[in-house]
């Protein structure tokens, strides 16, 4: 795994593709245990997670259903301040258990603000599985019950992360060199 430039900034590699996948076989392994016999639906949040979902759900040998969403962010009104909404929930999750896949976690915003609205929506259970999480970075707590990777507080790329729309089809996982 060479050192790689991607627009002007430079990325070392971090974690290559055998490892990556060995832990989402691990994962997959907790997830068949837990969900066996109560068919999950797995929610899978656009863009950078699309790998660690498509990934993941090779790996799961239980009876499951996966669907795909966008969070979109707005301005609200000055109560409500940034608002963000799912585009592309076409499913009734109402008594079902609901796994929430997602690529990062870093402040956690986007998920404190998002799982409520699940929860509304009154599933059987709601789970959160992670691929990376950055502990240090965390300004709001999420409830994560899968964690395949925590990482220090420093931007990465690669397995369908991007920088600023680029490098998502890297396969390893890169980060951002400290050298400028
Ligand atoms: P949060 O709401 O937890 O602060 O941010 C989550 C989103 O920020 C992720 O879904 C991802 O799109 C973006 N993000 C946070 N850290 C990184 C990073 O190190 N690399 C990339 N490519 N995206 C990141």
């Amino acid at each position: 795994m060479p050192v790689i430039k991607v627009h002007d900034k430079t990325f070392v590699p971090y974690l290559p593709e055998a490892v990556i996948l060995e832990k989402i076989k691990e994962l997959a392994v907790e997830i068949d245990k837990d969900y066996a016999g109560k068919k999950p639906l797995f929610i899978a949040v656009l863009n950078g997670s699309f790998m660690f979902a498509a990934d993941l759900f090779k790996s799961v040998s239980i009876e499951a259903e996966i669907s795909f969403i966008k969070l979109a962010s707005y301005k609200g009104t000055k109560s409500t301040g940034q608002v963000i909404t799912a585009i592309g929930l076409d499913m009734d999750i109402s008594g079902r258990h609901v796994v929430i896949l997602e690529d990062i976690i870093d402040t956690g915003k986007t998920l404190h603000e998002f799982l409520p609205q699940l929860l509304n929506q009154h599933p059987a259970s709601l789970k959160v599985a992670v691929l990376l999480h950055k502990p240090e970075a965390t300004v709001f707590e999420v409830p994560i019950d899968y964690c395949c990777f925590s990482i220090p507080n420093k931007f990465v790329l690669g397995y369908g992360l991007d920088y600023d729309g680029l490098g998502r089809n890297i396969r390893e996982l890169y980060q951002l060199s400290e050298e400028a």
